[in-house]
């Protein structure tokens, strides 16, 4: 299959970088990772395309901040007439229960039609550890954020870890995976990290600090480490060397623009 990044910045969207979102998918299978502000690019060629064919689409949450839900709203214009299933951790894993976070956030006033109303959506639960979802196995399991955050395996070919601190149970969660996608929030070899304000530091405390991030990726010995949900308050200089950062400590480590696609069948 083939990975297509929609969005790769974290909190808020620049001009060339929307929030999280990603698009998983083959010829049989249409899976959405994340819902940011990175969804609209699914009205862009060539991904448009790629849906053609596509009935049934399933979006797979990893939690419910704003910067991760955000598209929801654009659901009915990006996926017209299909059957979409949201799935989201269990309240067993995250203390959440999906179907009333996601009923909670579409729904008057905050959206136009009441969740009740929506056709052709429906959510699903799933557990932490193993689950199969259209043919595919999807790993599930609980990170340490500032709310409970997962990451999702996808088969042996794509892991995403995103929103969560630093974890080396990351590492054997992703082992042998084609590509990791990898939050990098911050790299604390900057100049620049220190200077940050100390009411951002918070922030930084729930997320991930580039250096540890490719020990994590050099530890499990994915095939190629993806840098994503990046640090909106940095430029784009900033960014390249919180890569080199993490490059020092894995090789193969990679920062790519938005709409860069990925083939996640084989390591490289
Ligand atoms: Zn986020
Ligand atoms: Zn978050």
């Amino acid at each position: 299959m083939h990975v297509t990044l929609l969005g790769t910045m974290g909190w808020m969207p620049s001009d060339r970088r929307e929030t999280t979102s990603f698009l998983w998918h083959d010829e049989r299978s249409l899976f959405i990772l994340d819902a940011g502000t990175g969804l609209r690019r699914l009205l862009e060629a060539p991904q448009a395309a790629l849906l053609e064919g596509h009935d049934e689409v399933h979006l797979f949450l990893t939690h419910y901040h704003l910067d991760h839900v955000c598209g929801l709203a654009y659901l009915p214009g990006v996926l017209p007439g299909r059957r979409l299933v949201i799935h989201a951790a269990a309240e067993s894993v995250t203390g959440v229960d999906p179907e009333r976070a996601v009923g909670g956030l579409l729904r008057k006033p905050y959206n136009p039609r009441d969740w009740e109303e929506l056709e052709d959506i429906r959510v699903e639960a799933l557990a932490a550890g193993s689950n199969v979802v259209a043919g595919h196995i999807v790993g599930v399991r609980a990170q340490q954020h500032s709310d409970v955050s997962v990451a999702y395996r996808f088969d042996d070919e794509l892991v995403l870890a995103t929103d969560t601190r630093a974890d080396l149970g990351t590492a054997e969660f992703a082992a042998g995976a084609h590509v990791l996608l990898h939050e990098a929030w911050y790299n604390g070899a900057d100049p620049l990290t220190e200077a940050s304000p100390p009411e951002l530091r918070p922030g930084y405390a729930a997320h991930s600090e580039a250096a540890a991030v490719a020990r994590i990726a050099a530890d499990a010995d994915v095939g190629r480490l993806v840098l994503m949900h990046l640090n909106p308050l940095h430029d784009d200089a900033y960014h390249q060397r919180l890569a080199a950062a993490a490059r020092a400590g894995f090789a193969r480590t990679e920062l790519h623009p938005d709409g860069a696609v990925l083939d996640t069948s084989a390591a490289l």
